[in-house]
């Protein structure tokens, strides 16, 4: 369902008749629509040749126009400009009676809002968005789209998610392409933001193929360099550099441009700076320096020449590197980008050093420091503010989050890159959203990129993804339980364990009922989107696998047997409440889980934890299914073949003190409640 269907796509075309108003506004929206365009700019332009022929057009056709031009100037951060367009969308909303002027009015808002990071704004306006049912396929696919970017800017990537494939549903239903490439590019937004790289990379192809398919160049630069930002994450050099590479050919190959060019120059300054080829750093920052002067862009001209000074200090050049570092030093204070002006003064302290400048070296180590310290408090506060927020506003998920929250206060390490990579998402984000610049997606830290590139090192690994599912596989799960069960026995055990590993293993009911009746490729799509509702529920270190045909397995550190009957809830419910839309059917699906926290016996080997969360699911499953049974507490001298062989008879005779879950009472049809 979330896969883009081009027989499909071309059945749209044919089926629904463009609305053929002999009108130029009309064609120029059209082409717009089913082309994309270039340039922000030139589509601007193309526009506003036609302004002439407002006078007499329907309100419907006036709106449209409006509309599309609030919406380039919110990419070109023309904000002068989007309030003229905004002010008459609010004029046709009073004096005409346009009620979805108004609506897309506030659509716009809080694009801007999203755009300029102002989540307080956003969230206000998003809470208008969730107001507006309106049969206007495409009024509520842009509903859906802006939704979509605020859920992911403020971390609830799942929510994302749904809100960007109701969307590009919509965009397909409406045979709208141009909106489908910028869906998909949020789709791959989120699923980045959730660490599915593998996910995230297929639908960056999917949507670099669309774009590239219907000419839309603008967006297809954009998500090159999107598809940059992936790679590095993964680790994966040489494709970083070939993305950034056809980003640079993209944007100079067409004009109006030059805000990508500037992005992809500045990354690939970066990049050869990390790789060590000092010379082509150096020249390719010297560029972006000309182009950053040319645009007015201080803090991209402040980042790269981070990159040039020290490049420049390892060529040997120390003075020179200095003086760049200072330079940027400057800028980046100016324009107050604080996570830059840290990294600007670490390369500062190192370029003193081999310059001989001892006691400089020294005071900027020193102001080095202090910026770090202020830096880790602020993204600590900032983290637990946030999961605070969440806590108070989403009652279901308090527990969860709960837990998060927990764990937050536990992996302050963790933290800073997470908050790093969100910053980055944000910006990337504003882009996709208003169109032009200011994603400076740039790893400047060697030290995060070396814990990055640690963890990305197990992502990059295809061999330990599912490919029907996208989850983990049962070896990595091997893996990954043999190193919890190592940490656990070593000395080096922390309070990270105290609670220790959560483990729960479900099965899908009934599966050969599903594959009998739908078919098998259906019962493919059930597994796809079960592994999805799971990925969505978890926190972002838990692992989902699949451990094999219909059972999954979920691996939760730091998760207590307490911990793990709340999840089961969540669990059931995601399954359970809403069924599987696959290949136009409806099909119910419930799960039955058996949860335990290992280990539930001391010393016991992991295979023996799985293997009793095993007995409790077929446990559930003799207890009627859709339900999930967590054991809480284990009596210290009751014996692994107890557990094993006879379960119910240890619950009963009170050695094991067992929760039952059960999950929701029947389905109802709320996966796609959008009335079109
Ligand atoms: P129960 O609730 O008791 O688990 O009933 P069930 O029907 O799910 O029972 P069982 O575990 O025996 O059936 C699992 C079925 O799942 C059998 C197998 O054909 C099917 N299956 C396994 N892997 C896949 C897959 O990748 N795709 C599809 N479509 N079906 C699969
Ligand atoms: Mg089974
Ligand atoms: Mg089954």
């Amino acid at each position: 369902m979330t896969k883009f269907n081009p027989l499909l796509f071309a059945l749209l075309f044919i089926t629904v008749p463009a609305i053929a108003a002999p009108n130029a506004i009309n064609e120029v929206l059209e082409r717009q629509r089913q082309h994309g365009f270039i340039s922000p700019s030139l589509a601007v332009e193309a526009l506003t040749a036609v302004r002439g022929d407002l006078a007499g057009a329907p309100v419907e056709l006036r709106m449209r126009y409006h509309n599309q031009l609030a919406l380039l100037y919110i990419g070109a951060e023309n904000a002068a400009l989007v309030k003229v367009e905004l002010d008459e969308l609010e004029r046709m909303a009073t004096d005409e009676k346009c009620v979805p002027c108004g609506q897309y009015k506030t659509v716009r808002q809080a694009q801007q809002a999203i755009r300029g990071q102002d989540t307080a704004a956003s969230q206000a306006l998003v809470g208008k968005l969730e107001a507006i049912a309106s049969a206007d396929a495409n009024l509520m696919q842009a509903v859906h789209y802006v939704r979509a970017g605020h859920y992911d800017t403020v971390g609830l990537h799942a929510r994302a998610i749904e809100e960007a494939l109701v969307a590009s549903q919509l965009a397909m239903s409406t045979a709208n392409p141009a909106e489908q490439v910028r869906t998909l590019n949020v789709l791959m937004l989120a699923n980045i933001g959730r660490r599915d790289l593998v996910r995230a990379e297929s639908l960056s192809k999917e949507a670099f193929a669309l774009a590239e398919r219907i000419g839309y160049v603008y967006m297809m630069a954009y998500i090159r360099a999107n598809g940059a930002w992936i790679h590095s994450l993964k680790g994966e050099h040489a494709k970083q550099l070939q993305a950034l590479n056809d980003v640079l050919k993209i944007t100079r190959e067409h004009p109006g441009l030059g805000d990508s060019e500037l992005v992809a120059l500045v990354n690939l300054a970066e990049y050869h700076y990390e790789q060590k080829s000092y010379k082509q750093a150096v020249q390719l920052a010297t560029q972006a320096i000309a182009l950053a002067d040319q645009q007015g862009k201080p803090v991209a001209k402040g980042v790269v020449m981070i990159s040039l000074g020290q490049s420049q200090i390892e060529l040997g050049e120390s003075d020179k590197g200095v003086q760049s570092l200072q330079t940027a030093l400057v800028l980046l204070n100016k324009a107050g980008a604080k996570s830059y002006v840290m990294d600007a003064t670490r390369g500062l302290a190192d370029g003193y050093e081999r310059a001989g400048r001892h006691k400089d070296a020294l005071a900027t180590l020193h102001a080095y420091v202090k910026l770090k310290d202020e830096a880790t408090l602020r993204e600590r506060e900032k983290a637990i503010a946030e999961a605070q927020e969440k806590f108070s506003g989403e009652r279901k998920d308090n527990e969860i989050l709960r837990l998060s929250l927990e764990s937050r206060g536990r992996q302050a390490e963790v933290d800073a890159r997470v908050w790093q990579q969100r910053l980055w998402a944000t910006a990337a984000l504003a882009l996709a959203l208003g169109g032009a610049l200011l994603m400076l997606m740039i790893k400047r830290s060697r030290a995060r990129n070396r814990v990055l590139e640690d963890s990305n090192a197990v992502l990059s690994d295809q061999s330990v993804h599912d490919p029907l599912t996208g989850a983990f596989n049962r070896r990595h799960c091997v893996t990954l339980m043999s190193q919890h069960e190592a940490l656990l026995a070593s000395k080096s055990r922390d309070r990270n364990y105290s609670a220790g590993v959560g483990l729960m293993l479900l099965d899908v009911d009934h599966f050969k009922h599903i594959n009998d009746t739908f078919g098998h490729a259906a019962g493919d799509a059930v597994l796809v989107e079960i592994a999805q509702r799971l990925l969505g529920l978890v926190r972002q270190h838990d692992v989902v696998v699949r451990w094999g045909g219909e059972e999954f397995v979920l691996v939760l550190p730091g998760t207590s047997a307490e911990g793990m009957a709340v999840l089961a809830e969540r669990v059931l419910q995601v399954i359970g409440s809403a069924p599987v839309v696959a290949e136009g059917k409806s099909i119910p699906v419930t799960v039955s889980a058996g949860g335990v926290s290992y280990p539930l016996l001391p010393g016991q080997p992991w295979q023996d934890a799985l293997k009793v969360a095993d007995v409790a699911m077929y446990m559930a499953k003799e207890s009627g299914r859709n339900l999930a049974i967590c054991l809480i507490t284990i009596a210290s001298d009751t014996a692994m073949t107890t557990l094993v062989d006879d379960l119910a008879g240890a619950v009963a005779a009170g050695k094991v003190l067992a929760k039952v879950i059960a999950g929701p009472v029947a389905q109802v049809d709320h996966g796609m409640q959008v009335s079109i």
